[in-house]
């Protein structure tokens, strides 16, 4: 049996920063992840899309689904007054994750030249877009546009980062491995985690775990040792869709992609190309190409009412009220195309996906404001799962945050 102070299941944007957190104040930690160990550049080959009425999407791999992140970090007030309403104060923690994820607001001079165009027409029509926040060291980014697809030249700082720099302080790392069994050892207070491994089963025990498998998966984790019927309800996934056309001006397709954004009434729009798009606009008979297109991302605040079933299966589902802020999202979009040069019979729409699953184990439904969990000693969460629905933000900043005030409640229950 392997034995560990503290062992944290999966590696991505919770998982990474807790492990870091936790290995450099001096304790004995074990991060393991499903995935395998693969550069920034070859994230690609980690994608894991999850199909389901509305197809999430997700990477398997040491460092998680923000290897394929652009880089967005946002914290807006809006997000920070509703986890302060929880009684939860991210002040210091998010301060720290910006230090240590180098975030800034993209130089004027390094937005491309498509994100500026709709940041004028944007202002034009009074929709008040913003730069958006960024882990992105813009002196190593040379714009290729394919962030979502891992980042050659390593430009965007990422949980993996951190991961890296825990392993030289002694974190040790098990890819490959995934936990499919959580119990209590009978007699003393150690938590037992039972592993698959290349074919094989592997037993592992500590004193503190902490669940990170990301929203989709660590509920059907968490409820083989907390019995609560609200573990694995409140899925948000924050539905997407890209739509564009031809036009005669610069592309989206090249330049970071997201510079820019407009937040607005449920849901926001900002620059973006999906590879998705010219097959939607063949089958419109429109021609394009990649070099003469204009897309914008529409992305919506569900409210949440998707679910993770207790065999593990995952049910995504989109209210009359999501439904309804994603059509007029697209209606404004499509203005938006239009003001730049589109011809609206020209733009075609792609299928609706989700990139940020979470709310499955919830601040103040599953896990009290202190992040701990009532009943169940020495069990953490520290992923997107903590967040309660809705969001509509991209929500990296707000997990390393959570994750990293989650470690400070594991420290104190490993040193009581
Ligand atoms: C294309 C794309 C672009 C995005 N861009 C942005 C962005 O710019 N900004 C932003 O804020 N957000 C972005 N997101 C969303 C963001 O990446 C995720 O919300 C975030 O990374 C989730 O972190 P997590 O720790 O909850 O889970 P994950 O990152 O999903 O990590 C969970 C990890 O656990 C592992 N795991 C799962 N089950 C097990 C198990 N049983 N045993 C062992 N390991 C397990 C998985 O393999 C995975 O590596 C993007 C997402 C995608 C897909």
């Amino acid at each position: 049996m392997v034995e560990s102070e503290v062992i944290v299941v999966g590696s991505g944007a919770g998982g990474g920063t807790v492990a870091f957190e936790l290995a450099s104040r001096g304790f004995q930690v074990l991060l393991i992840e499903e995935g395998e160990r693969v550069s920034a550049g070859e994230s690609r080959r980690a994608y894991s899309p999850l199909s389901s009425s509305v197809e999430v999407l997700r990477a398997k791999c040491l460092g998680g689904s923000a290897l394929l992140s652009l880089g967005n970090m946002v914290a807006d007030e809006g997000m920070l007054s509703k986890i302060r309403g929880l009684g939860v104060d991210l002040s210091a923690e998010l301060l720290r994750v910006k230090e240590l994820m180098c975030v800034t607001e993209t130089p004027m001079e390094k937005l491309p030249p498509f994100a500026v165009k709709f940041f004028r027409v944007a202002e034009y029509m009074g929709l008040k877009p913003k730069v958006m926040p960024k882990s992105i060291l813009h002196e190593l980014c040379i714009g290729c546009g394919e962030c979502a697809y891992g980042c050659r030249r390593n430009a965007k700082r990422t949980s993996l980062d951190l991961i890296l720099r825990a392993e030289a302080m002694g974190l040790k790392v098990t890819t490959g491995l995934r936990a499919v069994k959580a119990s209590r050892s009978c007699g003393d207070s150690r938590i037992l985690v039972e592993g698959e491994v290349r074919g094989g089963r592997t037993l592992l025990s500590c004193k503190a775990l902490v669940l990170a498998a990301g929203a989709l998966e660590t509920p059907s984790l968490l409820a083989q040792l907390h019995d609560d019927e609200n573990v694995g309800r409140g899925l948000f996934v924050d539905p997407f869709v890209t739509l564009g056309g031809p036009y005669n001006g610069e592309t989206s397709r090249l330049g970071v992609q997201m510079a820019v954004y407009a937040d607005l009434d449920g849901y926001m729009i900002s620059p973006h190309y999906s590879g998705l798009l010219l097959p939607q606009l063949a089958a419109k008979g429109v021609r394009a190409h990649e070099g003469n297109i204009a897309s914008l991302m529409v992305k919506v605040a569900d409210e949440g009412g998707g679910r993770i079933l207790p065999s593990g299966a995952v049910v995504t589902r989109m209210s009359e009220r999501d439904v309804e802020a994603l059509n007029n999202g697209i209606g404004r979009a499509r203005e938006l195309l239009v003001e730049m040069g589109v011809k609206e019979k020209d733009i075609a729409v792609t299928p609706v996906r989700g990139a940020h699953p979470g709310g499955t184990a919830a601040i103040g439904r599953v896990v009290d404001r202190d992040l701990t969990i009532n009943g169940c000693d020495g069990v953490f969460v520290a992923d997107a799962s903590l967040i309660p629905p809705p969001l509509g933000k991209p929500p990296i900043m707000l997990i390393m945050a959570l994750a990293l005030k989650a470690a400070k409640r594991i420290e104190e229950y490993l040193r009581r």
